[in-house]
């Protein structure tokens, strides 16, 4: 490609970061550093009433979390192309610039119909079996003529929204990055449609046109649930002289299980990068997963870095049918990548652990045979994700679980009442509190008659309250003095 690629994320600040969003994210990024293009970050907070606080910091939060970066955007200006947040833009007057060249040649109007006007005419074309359209009230009409109902709509106090005329004659066709030839005719977009709100504000349709050209968009990769836009974008393009992007919409994602769309509303799939991210999936996993979503590379292998995945981008791969959340996939990646770098787990479990409520802040910190021991106790194998861990070695090494009456009775023997007191004794006598030296005691401590399992068995429960688990001596040693005999005198 010779042309300057300039792709861009643009997110509307609405919640958190979706798994499709971060998937355009994760998909014009690959594109734009294959390419030694540029990536930009463009905030589409033009509809006010669906923004929520904090939902452009946790976006951009997550998808520094997922590993990205970006070349521009709201923080990392540059001149001949900012601002970057469409509600700045608007108050610099970027779109009723385009809005009064749309209305001076009589391409766009202002239109006052009520809402329940507008209701009630679609009300009639359903009776009329029709497909819903805007009806345009100025039919026949001179400009001179259009102009005086404005005024007279103006004095009853009235206010316009803008609507765009659409060519309704006209086919719209493109050269689909993903989905090859498509065409789509400018009847199906229903009519005329707003381009600026009673407000004043601009719609999604009308200003993403407006920066994409000005910001100098080379290709517009998105989801496949902004076919039904792109005619409407073009016409603004056209209408305006500009030059048409490349497009490629992204497949649909659909749930794994079910076959049907993704959605917002299927509570049994997480869906937010943030929930993953709570229950301790690692950044590469993620970035892997989604990489994976409606994109194969050749060959059967399926883990990859991010370099990895840029260095064998190739557009012509992205697939046309829909790409399945399958959240085992998700949990074996993730387990992949866990056994790969236990080193990147532990900060993670420690942050878990704390959350938990088990560990303070710190303890433990840099002690890898610690965390170590746990991945072994938990058997990473099985794990899909850190919280997992949590839930294993809780007991007994945060935690100590009752003893039960029959354990209970066990300990009080006489005879083990006094093991367990020469034990306690001696390993508090311990200088060196070593795997090794823990098991000399015990050794020490066999006679004739205490050995195996009437040895061991009052220890473990002293010590672990549990009769089962992981080399004893060692998990003394890890745990540490401290622990071993707060266990012991809390028996
Ligand atoms: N703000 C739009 C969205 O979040 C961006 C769509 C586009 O990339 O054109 O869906």
């Amino acid at each position: 490609m010779t042309e300057k690629i300039r792709v861009r994320y643009a997110p509307s600040p609405t919640g958190h970061l979706h798994i499709g969003n971060a998937r355009t994210a994760i998909f014009n990024w690959i594109f734009a550093r294959h390419n030694n293009g540029t990536f930009i970050i463009r905030i589409e907070d033009t509809d006010t009433a669906r923004n929520v606080e904090g939902g452009e910091e946790s976006q951009l939060d997550n998808l520094k979390w997922l590993g990205i970066d970006w070349d521009e955007s709201p923080d990392k200006p540059n001149d001949q192309y900012g601002p970057y947040r469409q509600s700045e833009r608007n108050a610099q007057g970027i779109y009723q610039k385009y809005i009064d060249e749309l209305l001076e040649k009589g391409l766009a109007y202002k239109s006052y119909k009520s809402s329940e006007q507008l209701a009630s005419e679609r009300e009639a074309q359903m009776a009329a079996k029709q497909a819903p359209h805007y009806v345009y009230e100025y039919e026949g009409l001179s400009n001179e003529e259009r102009e005086a109902k404005y005024a007279e709509f103006e004095a009853q106090g009235l206010k316009p929204v803008i609507r765009f005329r659409v060519p309704e004659e006209q086919i719209f066709e493109w050269n689909d990055i993903v989905k090859g030839p498509m065409k789509i005719a400018a009847k199906e977009v229903g009519g005329d449609w707003v381009i600026q709100k009673a407000d004043g504000m601009p719609t999604y349709n009308f200003a993403v046109v407006v920066d994409d050209h000005l910001m100098e968009i080379s290709h517009v990769l998105r989801g496949d649930d902004h076919v039904s836009n792109t005619p409407k974008q073009m016409m603004i393009y056209e209408a305006l002289g500009w030059t048409i992007p490349t497009f490629g919409h992204m497949t649909l994602i659909i749930n794994g299980e079910t076959g049907k769309k993704l959605s917002k509303r299927d509570e049994n799939v997480l869906q937010f990068v943030e929930q993953y991210r709570e229950l301790g999936y690692l950044p590469q996993a993620m970035f892997n997963f989604i990489g994976l979503l409606g994109w194969s590379p050749k060959g059967e292998d399926e883990i990859f870095t991010a370099q990895e995945f840029i260095e064998m981008f190739d557009e012509t791969r992205l697939s046309k049918s829909p790409a399945k959340f399958d959240q085992k996939k998700l949990q074996w990646i993730n387990n992949q990548w866990m056994r790969r770098s236990l080193e990147t787990v532990m900060p993670q479990l420690a942050e878990q652990l704390v959350q938990a409520g088990l560990l303070r802040e710190g303890d433990y910190q840099g002690n890898s045979a610690f965390y170590n021991k746990m991945f072994e106790i938990a058997g990473v194998e099985g794990i899909s994700y850190t919280k997992e861990i949590v839930e294993l070695v809780r007991y007994p090494f945060f935690e100590l679980h009752d003893l039960s009456e029959d354990d209970k009775a066990l300990v009080e023997e006489p005879q083990n009442d006094q093991l367990i007191a020469d034990f306690r004794n001696q390993l508090g006598s311990l200088a060196d509190f070593s795997a090794g030296n823990i098991m000399d005691v015990i050794r020490g401590l066999q006679t004739e008659d205490i050995k195996g399992r009437a040895l061991w068995n009052p220890l473990r429960l002293a010590t672990t309250r549990e009769t089962q688990g992981p080399n004893l001596p060692e998990i003394l040693a890890l745990m540490g003095k401290d622990w071993t005999l707060r266990n012991i005198d809390s028996l």
